[in-house]
């Protein structure tokens, strides 16, 4: 059977009134009965985020047709409940999603399980693996890639963005709990390959740690002082070669969920 119990009784021992289970036959006619389809997300940083704020750029980025309801669960973790399934896939594959340059991690929420359980570490990213010879520009290469990165979802094979061109592009999934991956070592017959990896639409990420969700202002892995930005394990450069010579670090915009076709609104 199920057990969707809280870590309570793994932590204390229950007395024997607390051991009786109360014995529901059905949970039809105990749970609320719902139409609206459910979002569970966290804002990754290190500052406490506003949910008026998160409201208004929800509505502006997403327009929903109708209400949504947005519950503030613990610091900067959200619970949405959305009126269609369509808006809410419209929602969760459009990602990643930016608020104040901060990552937005999303993911479905089922009205059964709680929602401060569903653990979000996980975020996909369009990635460019640059370096790569072109016989090995594949979706097979792919695969093997986004699977090393974390887990695979797709190769994009539309020649305008660069499948035949200098890097291969690949959706994988990524988990922000570690420093971001720079590079890649392959070795293929015998022959070893390194190539580098870029990660598109990048949200604040700190340049000492490489961990998203903080500047290194804030960074607590912080040992070494940095004169130069090139010298830095992490810098511009890392997002200039995917954004262009005039990328700017994103510094606290007010809106900046990412939308599909540019990188902030
Ligand atoms: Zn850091």
């Amino acid at each position: 059977m199920e057990d969707i119990s809280s870590a309570f009784s793994h932590r204390f021992v229950l007395t024997d009134v607390e051991q009786q289970e109360i014995v529901i036959e059905s949970k039809e006619n105990i749970g609320v009965k719902t139409n609206k389809f459910f979002l569970v997300g966290v804002v990754l940083s290190d500052k406490p985020v506003n949910k008026e704020a998160l409201r208004k750029t929800f509505y502006t980025i997403w327009k929903p047709k109708a209400r949504v309801t947005i519950v503030e669960l613990e610091q900067n973790r959200f619970f949405f409940a959305v009126n269609t399934r369509a808006e809410r896939a419209t929602i969760l594959n459009g990602g990643p999603w930016v608020f104040n340059d901060y990552l937005l991690i999303l993911a479905e929420a089922d009205e059964k399980v709680n929602p401060i359980r569903i653990p979000l570490v996980m975020q996909e990213f369009w990635i460019q693996v640059k370096g790569l010879p072109l016989a090995y520009m594949t979706r097979a290469m792919g695969r093997l890639i986004g699977t090393a990165l974390g887990g695979y979802v797709v190769t994009d094979q539309s020649k305008k963005v660069g499948y035949l061109g200098s890097y291969l592009r690949i959706r994988a999934s990524i988990d922000v709990t570690k420093p971001l991956r720079r590079s890649l070592k392959l070795r293929l017959d015998g022959d070893l390959l390194e190539v580098e990896i870029r990660y598109e639409k990048l949200p604040i990420t700190c340049y000492h740690c490489g961990l998203i969700g903080h500047m290194e202002g804030s960074c607590t892995r912080k040992g070494v002082v940095y004169e130069d930005d090139k010298a830095k394990p992490y810098g511009k450069w890392f997002q200039q070669d995917v954004l262009g010579p005039d990328y700017r670090r994103p510094s606290g915009r007010r809106f900046g969920l990412s939308s599909p076709t540019g990188w902030f609104m």
